[in-house]
């Protein structure tokens, strides 16, 4: 924990020096003195005993973080109201607090394909590698993860486990196997990596709030056969539903979540006998869903496709794309999940998740995809000239014939292997070093100085993981 929070003191400096910075994080926005003395010393009426210290540990241990603060549950949002709600009204621009959400029926039921209205164009159709759309929801029975404890973690594996086994008889469509983290085999964990289906628990952001307590524990990975009916267990929030498919069938993507997301809430009620009208996810009377970081209230979904842009991303730079992303009620993200490099192909989502519809926020990205999709259509061929875009040159230009999906995925996939082959000769060194470490007598120091320079110059950007996949704080 960061020393003045651990001491249960103001982060006086530390907030002050965020607040200088051109980016404040939401927590060190809304942290002030008053806000502090008001609740130092309040414990939340949950389970988690949360307090604001642990709750804004990690935007004050990590200043460059958008939010910076999470709940530890579902309590946490209300007993310390005066610092949580003004932070949801900065997150989710326009939304009100007193006002409240006025969504009208279950997610399930606006989760309609039938009520999307627009449809990709066929120049989007022909950029888009695939589509996902995932809600996040927590059980309404524990504590949301990061006021969680070992035990609470692994109860929520085993009840989603005999969910899991349910989903036979009554979803047979959506039935699969469900792997935990702490058996799975490395065959079945590098599968789950090449699929985008593996999360990892190395968000720093995350990390603070205490997100990833007693990693592997109760974490686990459950799929169909095909891969698109997909759940996280206790990444962050307890379950991430997750439809996923190659190309851009969107509403077949979405209509999948629907029956999905019902199936996993009628298997829970099922095991947990709780009664038909009392909730089996945590729902805020104000906002809906709750989840464990403000940005995720509410419909707790975010959709994405993966769309195929590198003339764009060559011309304008990923920034200026989640700009206008942004000025479509999106956001733009690297396509191996947030904070992660940017190549050929950009993550296109909604960024609104609270107050309107789920069918209108996937329209939101349908619309951002059709605009992203005809700008890349205008943008200027890539020049032979520029080296960093010569794979692109061999994509767009010289084979124009060959799927530019199929070969896009190829190189993705060259790159994504470089990256684990880099991470793993990293873990080599690494070892090298601490096995020289042990050895504290002379003929062992220069050993050690070796492999602590190997470290320094080959092993950083490896674990930073530039190019691999990495978990999101969001
Ligand atoms: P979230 O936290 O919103 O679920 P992240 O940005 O953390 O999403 O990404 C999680 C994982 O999902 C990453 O491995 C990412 O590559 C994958 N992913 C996200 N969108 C898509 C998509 N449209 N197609 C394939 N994989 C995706
Ligand atoms: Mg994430």
């Amino acid at each position: 924990m960061e020393e003045s929070l651990a001491k249960n003191k103001y982060p006086a400096y530390k907030i002050k020096a965020a607040l200088a910075a051109p980016h404040t994080s939401l927590a060190a926005k809304f942290c002030t003195p008053e806000i502090w003395e008001k609740y130092k010393d309040t414990k939340s009426t949950g389970p988690a005993k949360w307090t604001l210290a642990r709750a804004i540990n990690s935007g004050i241990s990590h200043p460059e973080s958008f939010v910076g603060c999470h709940a530890g549950d579902r309590e946490s949002y209300d007993d310390f109201k005066d610092f949580f709600y003004p932070v949801i009204e900065a997150y989710h621009k326009g939304f009100s607090m007193e006002k409240g959400s006025d969504l009208q029926g279950t997610a399930s039921e606006r989760m309609d394909p039938t009520k999307i209205t627009v449809d990709l164009s066929a120049s989007a159709q022909a950029k888009i590698v695939s589509t996902r759309i995932r809600v996040a929801r927590n059980l309404s029975m524990f504590p949301l993860n990061p006021g969680g404890t070992r035990a609470s973690r692994e109860q929520i594996a085993t009840l989603m486990s005999k969910v899991y086994k349910g989903l036979k008889a009554g979803a047979p469509q959506l039935a699969g196997d469900f792997f935990l983290h702490t058996t799975m085999t490395d065959e079945q964990r590098q599968a789950l990596i090449d699929g985008h289906q593996l999360f990892r628990g190395k968000d720093r952001m995350q990390a603070a709030s205490g997100y990833h307590e007693h990693w592997p524990h109760g974490r686990g990975v459950f799929h169909n056969p095909d891969k698109t009916f997909v759940n996280w267990v206790n990444e962050g929030d307890h379950l991430r539903i997750i439809s996923m498919q190659n190309g851009g069938d969107v509403k077949a993507v979405f209509a999948r979540l629907s029956e999905g997301a019902a199936a996993i809430e009628k298997g829970v009620r099922k095991e947990t006998g709780v009664a038909e009208g009392d909730e089996v996810f945590m729902m805020h009377p104000k906002f809906g869903a709750v989840t464990c970081c403000p940005s995720n209230i509410g419909t707790g979904m975010r959709g994405s496709v993966h769309i195929l842009v590198p003339k764009l991303i060559a011309s304008i730079g990923f920034d200026t794309i989640d700009k206008l992303a942004r000025e479509r009620n999106c956001q733009a993200r690297g396509s191996s999940g947030e904070h992660s490099a940017v190549v050929d192909r950009i993550d296109i989502s909604n960024w609104r998740r609270i107050g309107f519809p789920e069918y209108e926020l996937v329209q939101d990205m349908i619309n951002c995809a059709n605009f992203l999709a005809a700008e890349e259509d205008k943008a200027p061929e890539l020049k032979v000239a520029c080296a960093p875009c010569l794979p692109f040159m061999a994509l767009f230009g010289s084979s124009k014939k060959a799927n530019p999906i199929a070969q896009a995925n190829a190189k993705q996939a060259a790159a994504e292997k470089a990256a684990a082959a880099q991470a793993q000769a990293a873990a080599a060194k690494k070892t090298a070093l601490a096995k020289a470490k042990q050895k504290d007598d002379e003929a062992s120091a220069f050993a050690k100085a070796s492999a602590e320079k190997a470290l320094l110059t080959d092993a950083l950007p490896a674990e930073e993981g530039a190019s691999a996949p990495a978990d999101a704080s969001e």
